[in-house]
């Protein structure tokens, strides 16, 4: 058996998870099987990583390593290693990512390939950075797409419908510094009145509150800083208080788990909110389901949320709200559009869970909601293919570079509409 993910909500009915060494040996695998499914870092909540009664096979094991090219400005790095492993190589080699998640322990692959994110109006989902993809298809071969290939925007976000990817190259930049700062206990009044200012006021801002109450929870702003001629990082006036929120004026944060504020620090331990060596948010106590909704409906979303405020709070350890730079990756959440996604962090209770989730999509239907892949979520095929244009064409895709589905699940075949003309 090949266990449960992260949170132990999910166990995967997969009988069976390899971890090839080698691309030789990875071909030979997929080539041979009927059903075979990519697992990464095990960190989504719902079932897109689970093969039924087949097979997953984890990259994290291949022989590969980082590389960078200084002159596209480009790394190739091997998609089973996490955001934290790569990241650390690349700032050794002087260069970063334009953005990371809150977390540094998912995979390259699985993260990219379910739209994972940060926050930051000028940012996109991660899967952006990717300017080619290496990955071994249902018959064993080899191949690699890269921005001059038209299937690349539906690869990137691919929800491992395409095949096992080894290694994925991703546009870097000369390595920079940033601070995290803290401000605390304000109220929803003063952020609904100056979201797009709040939001616009670092690199990367993320905000997270509950609904049915006054009190707003905080805004953590991470902002780049420059550095002078000597390479010493140009101090940064930060206000001690900002929207009605006092400025936390704290270095460390939950001991370890947290990367520390105020005191400059490199990108990769300052973009996420969690360090490599903690067990990031609720340590697993809990399941998650997140949403995005164009910028332009970001007060009136949230004020429906908070509507809803006494049915949500009861079982939400928190929510974080992030704003999301569009794209044209074919199931990016933010394709076409500027988002603002709203996540949520729930108690360990599934079943009041999956009874919400289908009133919260219908208090964010007149926003076009679209759901994060790796999250829970209830929306169906129908309303997926109105928000996702290009749906029906990711399945043509898939078909043909898979035709015999060996890298199809319950997950993909929900989402194609094939498991209903079973039905
Ligand atoms: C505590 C926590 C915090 C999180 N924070 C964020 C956040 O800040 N932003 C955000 O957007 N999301 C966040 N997520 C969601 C998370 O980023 C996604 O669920 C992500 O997909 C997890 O990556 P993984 O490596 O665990 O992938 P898995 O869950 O193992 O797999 C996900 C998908 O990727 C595919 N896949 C994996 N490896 C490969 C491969 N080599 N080739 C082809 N396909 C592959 C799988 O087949 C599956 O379809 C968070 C999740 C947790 C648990």
């Amino acid at each position: 058996m090949a266990g449960w993910n992260w949170s132990k909500n999910i166990e995967y009915k997969a009988r069976e998870l390899a971890h090839p060494t080698s691309i030789d040996e990875l071909a030979e695998l997929v080539a041979a099987a009927s059903t075979g499914k990519a697992l990464g870092t095990r960190h989504s909540f719902n079932r897109i990583a689970d093969s039924a009664a087949g097979l997953q096979i984890s990259t994290a094991s291949l022989d590969l390593s980082v590389s960078v090219d200084r002159e596209t400005m480009t790394a190739t790095v091997p998609g089973g290693w996490t955001y934290g492993e790569v990241a650390a190589c690349l700032h050794a080699e002087g260069v970063a990512l334009p953005n990371m998640g809150s977390l540094p322990h998912i995979s390259v692959a699985g993260g990219t390939a379910t739209g994972t994110h940060g926050s930051g109006n000028t940012n996109q989902i991660l899967a952006a950075a990717i300017s080619g993809i290496e990955l071994v298809t249902a018959d064993g071969s080899v191949r690699s797409f890269d921005r001059s290939s038209p299937e690349l925007p539906a690869l990137a976000v691919g929800l491992g419908a395409f095949g096992i990817i080894t290694q994925v190259t991703l546009e870097v930049e000369p390595s920079y510094l940033m601070r995290q700062d803290l401000y605390r206990n304000t109220t929803w009044g003063h952020v609904l009145e100056n979201l797009d200012e709040v939001l616009a006021s670092a690199y990367s801002v993320n905000l997270h509150c509950h609904y049915g109450v006054d009190e707003f929870r905080t805004i953590w702003q991470k902002s780049r800083i420059a550095v002078d001629g000597s390479g010493e990082p140009v101090d940064v006036e930060v206000p001690d208080i900002a929207w009605g929120a006092e400025r936390w004026d704290t270095i460390a944060i939950e001991g370890d788990r947290l990367n520390p504020a105020t005191i400059p620090g490199p990108w990769h331990e300052r973009l996420p909110h969690f360090t490599p060596q903690g067990e990031p948010s609720a340590r697993g106590d809990e399941l998650q389901t997140e949403y995005f909704v164009g910028r332009s409906d970001a007060v009136a979303a949230l004020e429906a949320l908070r509507r809803m405020g006494d049915d949500i709070d009861p079982h939400l350890r928190g929510s974080e709200i992030r704003s999301v730079k569009g794209d044209g990756l074919w199931l990016s959440p933010c394709v076409g559009r500027d988002c603002l996604s709203i996540g949520f962090t729930w108690n360990k209770h599934p079943e009041e869970v999956e009874a919400l989730l289908p009133k919260i999509e219908e208090a964010l239907r007149p926003f076009a909601p679209t759901p994060h892949w790796g999250k829970l979520f209830a929306m169906e095929r129908a309303e997926l293919l109105d928000r996702f244009r290009r749906l029906d064409d990711f399945f043509t895709l898939a078909h043909a570079l898979d035709p015999a589905g060996t890298f199809s699940n319950e997950f993909l075949q929900r989402l194609s509409g094939e498991q209903d003309a079973a039905d």
